[in-house]
């Protein structure tokens, strides 16, 4: 459950009726009973807290531990599939703990974004999130151009560009490099997660793939042209995969 900053004033929660009937209703909590919501920090980003159910809103009781996310900055950029594709885009990456994503409008992209579909990603974002009980919700920025996106990126230590292409080096193979490369501020490394970079930073193509203009950009700006294996993957599937094999290596 996601609440926003004016429904919480010194430990007192307001829930909207939406929440409330689905609190009461479809979950049949009761006074007393308690769950845990994602409050909004004064400074800073939301945090999850256990909160106990009364007779109208609920009481914070205490902030629950941080969940370890071994990678602190995980940037999705994902050139914008035709349709709605990008919907599942912003569900799965939030769901698999990018902590940023962009949308890209590639030389190839077909789809023009309006305003509106930047709230309903946000909103599927904050959604999400909540499902999979993430202490945090991912930003979704503006659309952005590929170059204009590249030059965001330029404080990520590791920045890989998918293609699907055989001959490039595989995503796991690319992170464990850099992993050697990156000198961990903290105590000795054990294993790859006590190694791991900071921010990553993963693209995507879309349906017609990068065009060779835009894997050269990526490349004078310092990225790495990386593989998710054999098989060509679709532009939705191509970023759950990405991610999927952060996470995997991340854990190991
Ligand atoms: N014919 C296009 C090409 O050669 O790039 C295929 C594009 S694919 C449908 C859409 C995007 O998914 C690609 O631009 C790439 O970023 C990513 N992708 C798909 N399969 C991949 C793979 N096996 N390895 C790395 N990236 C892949």
């Amino acid at each position: 459950l996601a609440i926003d900053p004016a429904q919480w004033h010194e430990g007192q929660i307001q829930f909207t009726a939406d929440q409330d009937r689905y609190l009461r209703r479809v979950l049949r909590l009761e006074p007393g009973d308690r769950l845990v919501a994602l409050l909004p920090e004064p400074i800073g980003e939301s945090r999850w807290w256990l909160v106990g159910l009364e007779p109208t809103g609920a009481t914070a009781l205490k902030p629950l531990p941080e969940p370890i996310e071994p990678i602190q900055t995980l940037t999705l950029l994902a050139a914008l599939p035709k349709g709605s594709g990008f919907d599942e885009v912003v569900r799965q990456a939030t769901e698999l703990g990018v902590t940023e994503i962009v949308p890209v409008l590639s030389d190839r992209t077909l789809m023009q974004p309006n305003g509106n579909r930047l709230e309903r990603w946000r909103r599927i974002a904050r959604e999400a999130a909540e499902q999979s009980e993430r202490a945090a919700i991912p930003t979704v920025t503006e659309p952005l151009a590929w170059p204009a996106a590249i030059a965001q990126m330029v404080e990520h230590d590791g920045r890989f560009l998918c293609v699907a292409r055989r001959s490039a080096p595989h995503l796991w193979q690319a992170l464990q490099l850099l992993a050697d490369s990156v000198p961990n501020p903290t105590s000795a490394p054990t294993s790859a997660q006590s190694q791991s970079p900071r921010a990553i930073a993963l693209a995507v193509g879309p349906e017609g793939g990068w065009t060779p203009a835009e894997v050269d950009q990526a490349l004078a700006a310092g990225w790495q042209v990386v593989s998710l294996g054999g098989r060509v993957l679709r532009a939705v599937t191509a970023p759950l995969a990405a991610l999927a094999i952060v996470n995997a290596w991340g854990e190991t």
